[in-house]
């Protein structure tokens, strides 16, 4: 569909004011056409002249690769039929934008009158609102000096626009923005001329719309290349090694840090062998663990912080890689399977040589602390006795009753002494979780094992813990009628004890307590159901770390240093059994739980 095109004039009869330029330029269009009334032959060699312009019209446009191209083969196409002053192609878009070409200079005032022409002819097509000023913002000037067309002084110095003609450029029937020719001339853009015009309009329309796909293609190229050399100007600055490894578990890419790591450890790999082939060939320890690590990341596994211990450097810690491994899936593809691995390996050396001077400090801190400790015990226990003698005697001699005896400074200092008691307890009870963390942390939790009846233990915790905890109400419930095991006694009453203390720290409003004693398939199930506060799911997987505290009200009320769980877990763990936690259906407390196999026999 040929768009409606729009000539105008500045005067009311516009053929009578031509000027000699104009008559010159439409005679040379002419000659190309005037032909076609004449003999057979000529009319056939105006064809042919004809179909050789737009062929030359049309490989003009086809070799524009961008939009200052085409403006140079439109101004050039155009220029072959009239000779104008200005032309200007306002395009849609977001902004929208318009390119003013000028072929000579052209004053201010005929910039303003193109600008006001073009909003008036806009505005009649389908094209949204625009104003002068919006006009002013989005312009610019392509003024190519080799098309460039001079003219007399006389036109030049021309202020006013003598006609004018408009065009829809439109793609597939879609009206990507609008062609206008301006010239100081009256009658310029001759009528018989439209056709061929708004052809070449045509030709325009479609190389400018290429050409802006390919403007936006080339910034997407160009914003991708920024965003890969970024990426690896990250990769090549960070400390950590980087590795990427395809579906077939072969190494596709890897950063300099992990170039140096391999280098150092002497290891021999290529790019894009499998991980697996190479590393039968390769002696070194380690490698078997990593390409586990890949193996289980391939099976769509994520893996954080595994950590491989890669060898001795004489130092305190053996040098140690903390790895993480995460999946690669095609977000586009329907495959489940990753279509890659990649794999960061953090050096923890120096984090784990802190930790370690950190758990000798407390280790020896601990021990230092047992000996006065025990003698700060032995010595109160002993000033104990003495006053309480002193008391029983007072009482005998004098027939005190007890509020007078309470008034004696005797009772006073008992009074002092049972607060010391009770303060050295808790300080021993600390004591003994940094000793047993010691020994956790260098393996050396010795079990002591012996048979017993787990139901008597229980029993013999819940009478001590109730024993100081006047608001809750400690239940035993016994499932299992043969309760029989081989374990360590104490330990298995530290791990109670443990579990029961925090059940009525953490329910600070007292409530019922159960201890409920059952079997599971082989094992020993105890639990201990609290009415408490429960336990957030944020810190649901490091409950049993070390050192590790929820903080919260009652956590700040109670004292606890966070190793109650740690150690319960690894006393548990020893002895073959399984240690976890729930929160309770309906939000009310939280139900923690141990098993422990029944009475097999367990070496020590
Ligand atoms: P702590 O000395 O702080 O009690 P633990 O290792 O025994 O150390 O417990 C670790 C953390 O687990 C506690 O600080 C507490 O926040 C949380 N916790 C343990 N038991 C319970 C419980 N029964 N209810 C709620 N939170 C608990």
């Amino acid at each position: 569909m040929q768009p409606e095109s729009q000539v105008t004039d500045g005067t009311e009869s516009p053929e009578s004011t031509q000027d000699a330029q104009n008559i010159e330029s439409t005679q040379r269009t002419e000659s190309l056409f005037d032909f076609i009334d004449g003999t057979h032959e000529d009319r056939l060699t105006a064809i042919h002249q004809e179909m050789a312009y737009i062929n030359t019209i049309g490989k003009s446009f086809v070799a524009a690769i961008d939009r200052f191209h085409v403006h140079r083969a439109l101004l050039k196409a155009l220029q072959n039929l009239y000779s104008f002053s200005a032309c200007c192609i306002l395009l849609k878009g977001d902004p929208f934008e318009l390119s003013i070409i000028p072929c000579h200079p052209i004053s201010a005032s005929f910039l303003q009158d193109m600008l006001q022409r073009i909003c008036n002819a806009a505005n009649v097509i389908d094209f949204p609102h625009v104003t002068v000023e919006q006009l002013m913002k989005v312009a610019y000037f392509d003024a190519p000096d080799e098309v460039a067309q001079y003219r007399t002084q006389e036109a030049i110095a021309s202020t006013e626009i003598g006609s004018s003609l408009n065009i829809p450029l439109t793609v597939d029937n879609r009206i990507i923005g609008m062609l206008s020719l301006f010239d100081e001339l009256i009658g310029t853009f001759d009528t018989k001329l439209l056709a061929m015009t708004g052809m070449i309009a045509d030709y325009a329309a479609v190389a400018l719309d290429n050409a802006s796909l390919r403007e936006r293609e080339n910034a997407l190229w160009r914003q991708a290349e920024l965003e890969r050399r970024r990426l690896e100007l990250t990769l090549r600055s960070m400390t950590e090694s980087l590795l990427i490894i395809n579906e077939l578990g072969a190494i596709v890419s890897l950063n300099q840090s992990a170039q140096q790591l391999f280098l150092q450890e002497k290891i021999d790999l290529k790019l894009d062998i499998p991980f697996r082939e190479q590393s039968m060939l390769q002696t070194v320890s380690w490698l078997p663990s990593l390409l586990d690590i890949i193996d289980r990341a391939l099976a769509g596994q994520t893996i954080t912080n595994q950590e491989i211990v890669i060898g001795q450097r004489g130092e305190i810690v053996p040098l140690t890689l903390s790895v993480n491994a995460s999946p690669l899936h095609d977000l586009s593809s329907a495959h489940l399977r990753p279509t890659g691995v990649v794999v960061v390996l953090n050096d923890v050396t120096s984090s784990k040589q802190v930790e370690r001077l950190k758990d000798e400090f407390v280790s020896v801190v601990s021990h230092e602390l047992r000996t006065p400790l025990t003698a700060i015990k032995g010595y109160t226990q002993h000033l104990v006795r003495r006053i309480e003698r002193r008391l029983r005697k007072a009482r005998e001699n004098q027939q005190l009753h007890t509020q007078q005896l309470n008034e004696l400074p005797e009772s006073y200092d008992l009074r002092s002494l049972n607060i010391v008691q009770s303060q050295t307890d808790h300080l021993e009870r600390l004591v003994s979780e940094l000793l047993d963390l010691s020994h956790v942390q260098d393996g050396q939790l010795t079990l002591h094992y012996s048979t017993f009846y787990l139901a008597d233990l229980l029993a013999e915790c819940v009478r001590s813990v109730q024993m100081s905890a006047e608001q809750h109400t400690i239940y035993l419930d016994i499932q299992v009628q043969d309760t029989h095991v081989r374990a360590d006694h104490a330990r298995i009453c530290q791990v109670v004890g443990s579990i029961l203390d925090n059940a009525v720290k953490y329910s600070p409003h007292g409530g019922q307590i159960t201890v409920a004693l059952l079997q599971k398939e082989d094992n020993y199930l105890i639990q201990v159901i609290d009415q408490g506060i429960g336990v957030n799911i944020e810190h649901y997987d490091h409950i049993f770390e070390r050192f590790y505290r929820v903080r919260n009200a009652a956590s700040r009320q109670y004292a606890g240093i966070g190793l109650g769980l740690y150690v319960a877990k690894a006393i548990v763990e020893s002895h073959g059994g399984e240690i976890g936690f729930f929160n309770n259906s309906r939000g009310i407390g939280t139900t923690f739980y141990f098993t422990l196999p029944e009475a097999q026999h367990i070496t020590s």
